[in-house]
């Protein structure tokens, strides 16, 4: 896949921040709409955060704002029709403020806008800026320039730069409630799986230095997060330089994270079998803030698929990792991402993944059918597997997977589990709020506990949430 770039468009090539005139201060309305990973939730905060000083405040409504950021997602099927299919919706919205005399800046972020970028400004011309994702740090430039020009801005580089040296430290959790909060720490690729558009539209492995993730960290803290999901492509290859001089990897990351007083819970996702090493799994055993749940996708359970895939591991490499981080901390819950129909699987390779799936057992997963990236290896590879057959590999894997589940929720009714309580349950007077595996656990409780951890013992399992009883009012943290 090669970047392209569209010719009648103003590129921009600084990395300064301007600085805000007083015209760029009056209030103006801001609606992002993020399509995606969690990734891209934590990017549209900062994006949210980098125009704040430009007087944009968020808007619930694309009609209400004078910008528009649509940060896209390319890992799902279609992504880029999807695109324009919402791209469509939001011509219509300008179109009606422009008829009314207000301007709307229409700009496309994320990964269909890195890929498809002169494509985007070929077929949607009312598009005024797209961006890449390692640019958002000079969308103030590129508003300025596109309230100035005639034409589109583009910027889809990979600068040398690192973008977190220009954007502001993140000034709140993003999430509702503000008790839970992502923090990018990693990011980009350099493993360049078979299937996957990640290497060429996030660009190169990079990870922040430790300094710049503690001062996030602390500041979230402080604005009320009590758990933080690090964040990163492939985050348990962090190796960012340290205060030493030295590079740290993410278990000396998360025990300097674990040192923050007010931080109860740290998670981190998404890791590759490849980076998962002693010191992480020895982690998980020393570090009680270093929650026991896990997602560490496989892919595949057949080798042969594997090193079509080129993951660079073997199904039994999992095994052993799983064994080892069992040993290390016993209750861990492994989660995983599969993909089924990848070009070549035969059914005695799928039957492979199926037997990983029985035996290492899975508190929930992720699974998908293998859909073809433009531009990726496996797109043009031979022995592609009829749609057919991928329907029902899925349905079968599913199934198994949905077993796994439900016997995992199961195991821990009876149990007292202590629960993070993030805010109100759908009933009146119920609290809502995660175990250690992260899965979504309803009592009657007093509103006093939200933000608080507190032991509930585990009566009942839902299809998707359990219930239980506080078995001690009063929060312990
Ligand atoms: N870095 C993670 C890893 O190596 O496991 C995965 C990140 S990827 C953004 C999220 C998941 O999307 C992958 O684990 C994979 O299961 C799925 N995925 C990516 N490309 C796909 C494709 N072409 N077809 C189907 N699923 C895909
Ligand atoms: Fe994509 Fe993950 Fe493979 Fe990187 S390691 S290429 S992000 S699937």
């Amino acid at each position: 896949m090669v970047r392209r770039r569209a010719q009648e468009v103003s590129i921009v090539t600084q990395h300064s921040v301007c600085p805000p005139t007083e015209s760029d201060r009056e209030v103006k309305g801001l609606h992002v709409i993020t399509w995606g990973c969690q990734m891209n939730v934590y990017d549209s905060a900062r994006m949210t955060d980098v125009l704040r000083p430009l007087g944009y405040q968020a808007v619930d409504a694309p009609d209400a704002a004078d910008m528009v950021i649509l940060n896209t997602c390319h890992i799902r099927d279609r992504a880029a029709e999807k695109v324009f299919s919402e791209l469509g919706r939001l011509r219509l919205v300008k179109e009606t403020r422009a008829a009314e005399g207000q301007r709307t800046i229409l700009a496309v972020a994320g990964c269909v806008a890195q890929a498809e970028g002169a494509e985007i400004l070929a077929r949607a011309p009312y598009v005024d800026i797209v961006l890449g994702p390692q640019t958002y740090h000079r969308l103030p430039e590129m508003v300025a320039r596109a309230a100035r020009a005639a034409g589109a801005v583009i910027d889809t580089d990979f600068p040398a730069e690192q973008k977190f040296d220009f954007l502001p430290d993140a000034q709140a959790p993003q999430t509702p409630g503000g008790l839970t909060a992502f923090l990018t720490i990693q990011e980009g690729c350099d493993k360049f799986c078979s299937f996957c558009v990640v290497p060429y539209t996030r660009g190169a492995e990079s990870s922040r230095p430790v300094e710049s993730v503690l001062r996030e960290a602390r500041r979230l803290v402080e604005t009320g997060a009590r758990e933080i999901t690090l964040l990163g492509q492939n985050v348990n290859g962090y190796h960012g330089e340290g205060p030493d001089g030295r590079v740290w990897g993410l278990a000396g990351l998360a025990e300097a994270l674990a040192a923050i007083p007010g931080l109860a819970r740290i998670r981190y996702t998404t890791s590759h079998p490849r980076d998962m090493d002693d010191a992480l799994i020895a982690a998980h055993r020393d570090l009680p803030a270093l929650m026991p749940f896990l997602h560490l996708p496989v892919q595949s359970g057949s080798d042969r698929i594997l090193a079509a895939m080129n993951r660079g591991h073997t199904a039994a490499d999992y095994r052993d990792i799983v064994l080892r981080l069992r040993d290390a901390r016993p209750d861990i819950a492994l989660s995983s991402d599969f993909i089924v129909g990848h070009p070549g699987e035969s059914d005695a390779d799928f039957e492979a993944t199926m037997q990983l799936i029985r035996d290492v057992g899975f508190a929930q997963a992720f699974s998908f059918k293998y859909s073809p990236r433009p531009g990726t290896p496996a797109a043009g590879a031979p022995l592609q597997v009829p749609e057919d057959v991928k329907d029902a590999r899925l349905q079968a894997l599913q199934a198994l997977l949905r077993t796994q589940q439900d016997a995992f929720n199961d195991g821990t009714v009876g149990r007292v589990v202590p629960v993070l309580f993030t805010g109100h349950g759908r009933k009146p007077g119920q609290l809502s709020g995660r175990s250690p595996y992260l899965q979504a656990v309803h009592v009657d409780g007093p509103d006093a506990l939200i933000g608080h951890i507190a032991q509930v013992e585990i009566r009942e399992r839902y299809t998707n949430s359990l219930s239980g009883t506080l078995i001690q009012e009063r929060a312990f943290a």
